[in-house]
């Protein structure tokens, strides 16, 4: 009776590793395309010039303030204070 316990889990096992590899394709065509995208996507960072000390910053990561029309980034909350005390 054991044996055909057995046959059932090897089954089983046989019937996951068969969809793993079915869908194995399928989740690394998608992989390849999305990498590529990203690739492209992290060539064009947009930098800006701090005002203040001059430091180029990430548009992503740095503190943004608008000045009229025109949006400046700073490195830092100081530079971007002592900017606003000078204006
Ligand atoms: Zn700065």
């Amino acid at each position: 009776m054991k044996i055909i316990l057995y046959l059932i889990l090897a089954y089983i096992f046989y019937a996951l590793i068969k969809k793993l590899f079915v869908k194995a394709p399928r989740s690394a065509g998608s992989a390849q395309s999305s990498s590529r995208k990203e690739s492209s996507h992290t060539v064009d960072v947009e930098t800006a010039k701090d005002p203040v000390c001059g430091a180029y910053v990430s548009k992503n990561t740095a503190l943004a303030a608008k000045d009229g029309a025109n949006t400046l980034y700073f490195c830092s909350s100081d530079c971007r204070d002592k900017f606003i005390a000078g204006r």
